[in-house]
């Protein structure tokens, strides 16, 4: 338990510093333009005859989100009409100032002011129920209940290390790192809270090269806003995040992009739709009528058509208040990398429904364990988690009211999948995670902090 408190204070280390400097966002990064920023009024589906055996126990909910392309379908269901066709007519959809203020709202829950759920970074909802990141380390039960999204992330560096061969792969820039430690001046990377996607997108990508983030850099919690100050000011190197920002850092010729995260995991497991037990237990149908108006928000972002309605809806003031152009790139896999590359790639783009390897909404326990594997690798959770993860994901992971509310809605069979498991994934190196053996996934790794 030692280390769950010891990263329970980096936690609250962190979460101090963030409220402050959020402030700084507009003025580093530019103000857009009025002309696309103004209240969007979109055009909203018109409410359905709801069923009486699916009418909601209660129309309200407070749902917290981060200004990324991960919450476009929280508010693409709020914003066109998709959470009231299913009767949940009072959604709240609550900005969050960062990371550790969506962990403490959770904790505190809407009736104290808070959230009773919302989008989460993995394994978030699982450190949550279990109590490993809440103040007193107080367990408070979290149901998953839908992937929001794939890919839209990105690890960006600082314009000084242009044209040294830093990409997805390092193998050509790795005696810079070496250098630089030698120097005393560590590789200084950044992500926005610890022990979840970012952290691990960053970690991965340099282990992947034998660059071990642990001794061979620096790597540290920073909030956006600063990290991008920093970059500018040439005191940090790199950092990582959901678009817009890595897009923004090349827009604005802060930095450029190294590699997107859909370059290292094709299709991969990205950020979650979780509500907190009790509300989803006191509110079984809610819960589904909420699902139902994501599932649907989820299929009209995969409709291209409407990737410009949706680009001017979330880039809003009300919203992510920045030009609506900067969404267009992860929209359509169109990415200027910023050191010459360029990517033209649709595959490449977010998806928020469906993706060349099945369903993206569909929460697959597969991708919970290989978050929990990745915590055992990096020494976040004890080696002993492994035995108790089938456990843990059995009681967070509720793939079954998804399916619930997607037979209920109508969904086609070919799109509801009929294993928990999306089976073995494959890494940009070639590592394979087979979820029924992450053991061996453990032990084809070079740099790790567990003895397997
Ligand atoms: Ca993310």
């Amino acid at each position: 338990m030692s280390n769950f408190s010891s990263s329970r204070r980096r936690f609250l280390i962190t979460a101090g510093a963030s409220a402050a400097s959020s402030i700084l966002l507009k003025g580093c990064l530019g103000n857009p333009p009025d002309s696309i920023t103004g209240r969007t009024t979109a055009q909203t589906v018109a409410p359905a005859k709801i069923d009486p055996a699916q009418a909601p126990e209660t129309t309200k909910v407070k749902l917290g989100y981060i200004p990324i392309v991960e919450a476009a379908p929280l508010i693409i269901a709020k914003e066109k009409g998709f959470f009231d066709k299913y009767g949940m007519t009072d959604v709240d959809v609550s900005k969050q100032a960062n990371w550790g203020s969506m962990r403490d709202n959770t904790e505190i829950g809407s009736a104290g002011g808070g959230v009773d759920g919302g989008q989460y970074q993995m394994p978030m909802p699982h450190l949550i129920t279990e109590g490993i990141i809440t103040k007193g380390n107080k367990p408070v039960p979290m149901f998953l209940l839908a992937q929001l999204i794939t890919h839209g992330n990105g690890i960006a560096l600082a314009n000084k290390h242009k044209g040294k061969g830093i990409g997805t792969k390092l193998d050509q820039s790795k005696a810079l790192f070496t250098q630089l430690k030698g120097a005393n001046t560590p590789f200084t990377a950044a992500h926005t809270f610890p022990q979840v996607n970012q952290d691990f997108w960053l970690r991965y990508w340099l282990a992947a090269s034998g660059i071990d983030p642990d001794t061979d850099i620096k790597l540290l919690t920073v909030p956006a806003a600063q990290t991008v100050a920093n970059m500018k000011t040439g005191t940090m190197d790199a950092f990582s995040t959901g678009d817009p920002w890595p897009y923004r850092i090349v827009k604005d010729q802060i930095g450029f992009l190294a590699t997107l995260t859909a370059e290292m995991w094709r299709n991969h497991p990205e950020e979650y739709l979780a509500i907190r037990a009790d509300w989803v237990d006191k509110n079984p149908k809610a819960t589904k009528a909420v699902l139902k108006g994501i599932m649907d928000a989820q299929q009209w972002l995969d409709n291209f058509d409407n990737r410009q309605e949706a680009a001017q809806i979330l880039a809003g003031r009300n919203y992510f208040n920045l030009p609506a152009e900067v969404l267009m790139s992860p929209f359509q896999g169109k990415y200027n990398m910023g050191d010459g590359r360029v990517i033209d790639d649709k595959k490449l783009a977010t998806y928020y429904w469906k993706d060349e390897k099945g369903s993206v909404s569909y929460p697959y326990k597969s991708h919970d364990l290989w978050f929990i594997t990745e915590s055992v690798r990096w020494g976040f959770m004890p080696k002993e988690m492994l035995g108790k993860a089938k456990e843990i994901i059995d009681k967070v992971n509720r793939e079954d009211i998804w399916k619930e509310a997607a037979k209920e809605m109508g969904v086609a069979a070919d799109d509801i999948p009929s294993s928990t498991s999306r089976g073995v994934e494959e890494f940009f190196d070639g590592i394979k995670f087979d979820p029924e053996k992450p053991e061996e996934y453990l032990k084809s790794l070079k740099i790790k902090r567990v003895q397997i």
